[in-house]
């Protein structure tokens, strides 16, 4: 199986090929098809298995720039993921026209309204930047069609709970959720049974 038989955009593999990558890793070559098929997943895995391209090559790929607001959310517990994970977006998505904005805490807010402002397809950000960003009605979520939880278990580690909770009633309901966790506490199954369509896929 290489990443043509998966379902990819011709935009997205155009930029996984200036990547350098040639075969999808296990946790790519079982998440991508799911996922493009509409079913949420929760993913158990770690850093380095290639979970950001898992995801990240399917917003990239299904995300309509055509339509307006942020369809795509993605949440991460630290600056420094989010950071990496906004990098790793921007490649993959060189080809396509889709803008991507992260925000985050302890960085000026006042600029990333201004990044919001002028239009944002992905939003990468932390769960207390994100909701302040929200109260302030800088960030809209009634377009998201896709949210991801990366880190999941960090997040709660984290004291995020809330945060989270209130962002998942805020985002439509009938979006895809996507979430990746490294262990499996019984919080993060009550999300996903709580928050998560029924038919969701356990993919480690
Ligand atoms: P992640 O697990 O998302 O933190 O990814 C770990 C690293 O592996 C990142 O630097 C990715 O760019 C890289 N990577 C992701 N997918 C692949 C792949 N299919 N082949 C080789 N490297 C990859």
């Amino acid at each position: 199986v290489t990443f043509y038989d998966l379902g990819l955009s011709k935009q997205v593999l155009q930029g996984i090929e200036m990547m350098g990558y040639v075969l999808p890793s296990p946790i790519q070559e079982k998440a991508i098809p799911v996922l493009l098929e509409g079913k949420d997943i929760i993913g158990q895995a770690q850093t380095g298995t290639g979970k950001t391209l898992a995801f990240g090559s399917v917003l990239l790929s299904s995300v309509n720039k055509k339509d307006d607001g942020v369809k795509a959310l993605v949440l991460s517990p630290t600056r420094e993921l989010a950071l990496q994970i906004d990098e790793e977006l921007r490649r993959i998505g060189k080809y396509t026209s889709l803008s991507i904005v992260s925000v985050f805490g302890g960085s000026e807010i006042e600029k990333q309204i201004r990044s919001l402002k002028k239009g944002a397809d992905i939003v990468v950000g932390t769960p207390g930047r994100v909701l302040d960003l929200m109260r302030r009605k800088a960030l809209k979520l009634d377009c998201v069609e896709w949210l991801v939880l990366d880190e999941a278990d960090e997040m709660l580690n984290m004291g995020f709970i809330d945060d989270i909770e209130t962002i998942l009633q805020t985002v439509p309901e009938d979006r895809h959720t996507v979430l990746f966790s490294a262990t499996m506490p019984s919080d993060i199954k009550k999300i996903a049974s709580f928050y998560m369509h029924e038919d969701y896929q356990h993919i480690q």
